[in-house]
């Protein structure tokens, strides 16, 4: 399939240095909520170094939206820089997935998420999906971020929590917070896994991580809680 054309609508700040892009939905875009596509600048937005115009980003909306959004850490890269600069009209390029990290179809094995940062992006779209789908999926959530600062989307997640009684929301924080009114405070653990998951051996995992955390989760699995390792499924976010 060959590149598709997304004008540039809005963007909006979801945390900090964490900024959302909307995008118009073209009408030959189908997705499925999970998947990440490769986003490339065009020729005409490019100011330097013309080789790498390109990032893999995930879809942070739901896959029956009129809109498609982005949401990216803002690292200052050349490449972010632009993204920021653009106007409404502009157009970017995107390219099909080469990989995806879609929900499990079995409704009767839970799923539990375990996210750090911005690897959040997947996880917003497959949740309000299953939601929105009234997917019988029992889904935990453990997010982890420094400070409350830092996490996008809580709004959207104790929301949700709201809609879906399936749906169990654990923020974790390792800055405390006087702010944040629920939350587990330190690094996500094996003692704050087990003071929220009664059945282990009845899931499916979920890592979305910057590529040194999700090792460092999938050894806290598998070696400290004796998780098969045939059960995780993993999103590694080169590049951070
Ligand atoms: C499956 C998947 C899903 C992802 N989803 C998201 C998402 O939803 N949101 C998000 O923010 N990020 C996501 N990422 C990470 C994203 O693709 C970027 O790597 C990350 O955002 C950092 O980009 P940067 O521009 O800030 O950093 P940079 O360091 O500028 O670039 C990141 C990477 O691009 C390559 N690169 C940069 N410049 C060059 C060059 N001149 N020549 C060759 N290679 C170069 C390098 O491999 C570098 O490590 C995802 C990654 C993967 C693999």
């Amino acid at each position: 399939m060959d590149k598709i054309d997304l004008e540039f609508v809005s963007k909006k700040t979801l945390a900090n240095d964490t900024i959302e892009f909307l995008f118009k939905r073209p009408s030959n875009l189908e997705f499925i909520a999970g998947q990440h596509w490769v986003l490339t600048l065009k020729k005409d937005l490019v100011k330097s170094d013309e080789r790498w115009n390109s990032r893999v980003l995930s879809f942070t909306t739901t896959s029956d939206n009129d809109f498609i959004w982005f949401a990216t850490r803002m690292t200052g890269s050349w490449f972010k820089e632009t993204l920021n600069t653009l106007n409404p009209w502009d157009k970017v390029e995107y390219e099909w997935p080469y990989w995806n990290l879609t929900l499990h179809k079995n409704s009767k094995k839970d799923a539990i998420f375990i996210i750090w940062w911005i690897g959040i992006t997947p996880v917003i779209s497959m949740i309000k999906d299953a939601t929105n789908n009234n997917l019988e999926h029992k889904i935990t959530l453990f997010f982890s971020n420094k400070s409350l600062e830092n996490a996008p989307y809580q709004d959207d997640f104790i929301e949700l929590e709201q809609k879906n009684k399936n749906f169990t929301f654990i923020q974790v924080l390792s800055h405390w917070s006087w702010s944040a009114k629920n939350f587990e405070s330190g690094r996500m653990s094996k003692e704050i896994f087990e003071k929220y998951i009664k059945n282990k051996d009845n899931a499916i995992y979920y890592l979305s991580w910057p590529s040194p955390m999700v090792k460092a989760m999938r050894e806290m699995l598998v070696n400290n809680l004796e998780i098969d390792e045939d059960t995780i499924k993993t999103e590694e976010f080169s590049g951070y």
